[in-house]
Order: structure tokens, then sequence, then C-alpha cells
């Protein structure tokens, strides 16, 4: 059945207007005013923004992580993105040295398919650059359309790829077309400070955070751009939590480097006193980078103001407090790294953000759902409202206010990081390809509705919105 979503204010990463959407197959068929309305299913958006749905581009879903495994799965992940406003997840797909990726690329499938609510897609991870790796790559690219890569420069021994990686890494992703993205911190510092923590006697969650200062998120970052420089080839920071990195992807663009960088809701509505929480409480803020101390919060919201960063990511990766956090108790190393972000992502960046005149309304949409789509090949069929565009679109309360709570919200973890914070505005449906995921704030998606997104080139994502421009 067609649908018609009326009286509502579309927002846009460029335009605010008012305006109509008629609905079908699953797509914005047109835009307009007074639609003949037979046979069609009418809302009233009436004082409510419509945005396109928000694009989650960092999520780790059903991961195992130190021995344990996210909470969250593809089932529950997928329902309390979509209340938050979230209508594609890219996630991490994790490989293991040795093996064939087309191994790692299966089992993902495996733990989406028939499980997500809305639509999906995968981010490889790199361990190693071996020739096997190299020569499955275009596999990869052309049949699974994964055209992003991810280099860890941190967790030593464990995911920690060496500079050499990184750098035939970013080589080989200039001449397949795919966009390498890096999780910035000097893993090899980190692993002597954390050991000298320990000797010391140092075991509180807080010293997750001393043994991981923003000198060496810094340090990596300026690192892994200036390799990107010299491969003249592509990169995306993600979650950059300090005003050091920050620098130093501001330094490369200038420099005329591609460089992107993504932040956390996390890193900009908490600071680092909440690792220093009583009765251990502290674990549930431990995830790496860690916070950092307030001031950093004024770099990050600039830098978004003024297009240094560029993306906002949740990475979910959520562990309960109960029975999995507490695996740290006595050695803060063994605290499994995460916390529950994908349902509240939109919501933070709108409340603190928009409500708080830090970013402009086309901003929020820019920053949540349009640059994203474009930078990781989803464009223009997802990230914005635009005629033959996926109708993925969130009906929004600007004006509501409540407070974020583990009693509320969909996420299957045991705490809220932002328990107790209020906050103004909050998605009332979700409809993922013309279909309703969340009504009126009920969910009534399907399991399994969630289709898989094979992404196009990174390169060829540029050079499509390059042509339009000379065509037009
Ligand atoms: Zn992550």
């Amino acid at each position: 059945m067609k649908k018609i979503i009326k009286n509502g204010l579309i927002v846009t990463a460029s335009d605010t207007y008012r305006g109509d959407l008629l609905i079908e197959n699953g797509v914005i068929a047109s835009i307009g005013q007074q639609f003949d309305e037979t046979n069609c299913e009418v809302i009233d958006a009436k004082g409510h923004y419509i945005f396109p749905g928000g694009i989650d581009p960092h999520t780790h879903l059903d991961m195992p992580f130190g021995g344990t495994i996210t909470k969250d799965d593809f089932e529950t992940g997928t329902i309390a993105a979509a209340f938050g406003g979230t209508t594609t997840v890219i996630d991490f797909c994790l490989t293991n040295k040795g093996e064939p990726l087309k191994n790692a690329i299966k089992t993902w499938h495996e733990k989406a398919k028939s499980k997500a609510s809305i639509d999906y897609s995968f981010h490889l991870m790199i361990g190693e650059m071996t020739d096997a790796v190299l020569d499955e790559l275009p596999t990869v690219i052309d049949e699974e359309g994964i055209t992003s890569f991810k280099v860890f420069m941190a967790y030593k021994n464990v995911l920690q790829a060496d500079d050499e990686t990184l750098f035939r890494t970013l080589v080989a992703a200039k001449d397949l077309g795919a966009l390498v993205m890096v999780h910035a911190e000097n893993g090899d510092v980190i692993d002597y400070l954390t050991k000298q923590a320990l000797e010391q006697g140092n075991t509180d969650p807080i010293y997750h955070a001393l043994t991981r200062p923003p000198e060496i998120e810094g340090e990596a970052t300026g690192r892994a751009s200036q390799f990107t420089g010299l491969a003249n080839s592509q990169l995306y920071v993600v979650h950059v939590s300090c005003a050091q990195a920050v620098e130093e992807i501001a330094k490369a663009r200038k420099q005329g480097i591609n460089v992107w960088g993504e932040t956390c809701p996390q890193y900009l509505a908490l600071d680092q006193t909440y690792l220093e929480k009583p009765n251990f409480e502290g674990a549930k803020y431990v995830w790496s980078p860690p916070l950092r101390e307030k001031w950093h919060q004024d770099a990050l919201w600039n830098a978004l103001r003024n297009g240094d960063l560029q993306t906002l990511g949740s990475d979910q990766c959520s562990f309960d407090f109960e029975g999995q956090k507490e695996l740290g108790r006595g050695d803060f190393t063994k605290i499994p790294n995460g916390g529950p972000m994908i349902e509240d992502r939109l919501t933070i960046l709108f409340s603190e953000g928009v409500k708080k005149g830090r970013i402009t309304l086309n901003q929020f949409v820019d920053i949540t759902s349009t640059r994203i789509a474009k930078l990781f090949g989803l464009h223009p069929k997802k990230g914005t409202i635009s005629v033959g565009a996926d109708a993925d679109l969130i009906i929004f309360d600007p004006n509501v206010e409540r407070t974020i709570s583990v009693k509320t919200h969909h996420m299957a973890v045991d705490y809220n990081a932002f328990e107790g914070m209020n906050v103004t505005g909050e998605p009332i449906s979700v409809l993922c390809r013309g279909e309703f995921v969340v009504k009126d704030k009920k969910y009534v998606g399907k399991q399994g509705y969630g289709q898989y997104l094979k992404r196009a080139k990174y390169n060829s994502t540029l050079e499509n919105e390059r042509n339009k421009q000379v065509t037009i």
C-alpha cells in the first residue's frame, strides 16, 4: 500500500522545507503537496521533523571480545537502533589470521541474516596483509560489496596490525577503491604503560584511561594520516576522542590528504570522571579510546561544526555490568571494552548539539546519515530524502523531553551509560524501505526484514557526485 507522510518539516543535509512524501514500493516516489490520498495510508507528521534514516557506520553486534561476547546481537541491536532513528548499520566483520576472509564474511552473514530488522552492511577487519589476503580483496569488494577495511593500531598481540600492514592496506585500498578505517592508538606504548600500572598495583577502572593518554591517540592518528598521504590513499579515523587526534586530522586535511574523522556520543557527553565511580561502577565506562577530561568535548564539538570531523558512529559494543564488566574486578585489563550506544546516538547529537546551538539541523543530518552514506558507498540510495531514494525515514518530535534510562531503553544490557540524562527530542516513528519498524514508539518491525547492502567503491561514489555536478 502506498503511504503519504504529510505536514512534516523535511530536513536534509542541505535543505529544510515543508513538503509531503509519497512512498511506493519502498522508495520515495514523489515529494510535493496535496497528493491524492485514495488507497493510501496517510501519516500526519504535523509538528515533526522528517529526517533521512540514521546510518550507524560503527557497530559490533554479536562480537567475541576477551573471552566473552557482546550482549546485543543483530536482533536486539537493530531493534534498539531503530528506536533511536537508525535504519542502516555497518558492522565490523572480524577475521582470523591465516584463515580465508570469505570464512569470516560467511560467519557474519549468518549472525545477521534472519535477525536484522533494519538494513545492514559490513566492514572487514584486516589483521595481516599477506599475498593470500591481497589476492582475496578484489572478490571481497566486487562480490560482497565490502569496500571498507579496518586496521587496529592498538590491542597488542590480539588485534593490532604493524605499520607495514597498515601501509600495505592503504596502498591496496588506493588501487582497489576502498576506504581504510583505523583504530588509532599506539598499542605498544599502551602495553608498556599497562604493565607498569599493574606492577604498581594500580588495578582500578580509572587506570584504563590513565594508561591510554590522548597523546598516543594523537600520535597514532598523525602516523596513519601521514602514511595515507604517502600512499595517496584514503583514511577514516574511527572513534576520535580527543583534541590531539582532531589536530592531526585537521593538519592532514589542510595538506590535502584524504582523511575523515568520526566521533561518538560518549566522547561528546561523558568524561573521564565516570571511570572513578565507586563500587567498580567505573567499569561501565571502559572503552577504547577512553573517556577524556571534559575540555576535550569542546574540541570535538568545534570539529563537528567546522568540518574537521564529519560523522558520528556509536561504536556499539555492549556488555552487561553483571557477569561481563565484572570480569575485570581487581584487574582493569580484563574489563571487556565497549558500551551500549546504538540507541542514543541521534538523540545525544540532537539534544546536546542542535538544541544547544552547537551544530545546525542540516549538519545533524549530514553527520548522522548523509556524509556516512557518501563515504561508504550507499549514497544516493541511502542517506538522503530525494525521489528514488529508499524510504528510510524518521518522524522526529523535536520538543519532547525525556530521561534516558535502562528501564526504558531497548538494548539487551543491564545499564545505560547516559542513565538519568535529560534530553530533548525523540523519534516517534521510523521506516526502513517504506515499512514501519517503529510506529508511535512501538516496535512493529520484523526480524529478518533487514537486507544486506552491497556498497559502491570509495572512488566511484565521489566520481558519481562529480559527474552529477557536471551534467545537471
Ligand atoms: Zn569499535
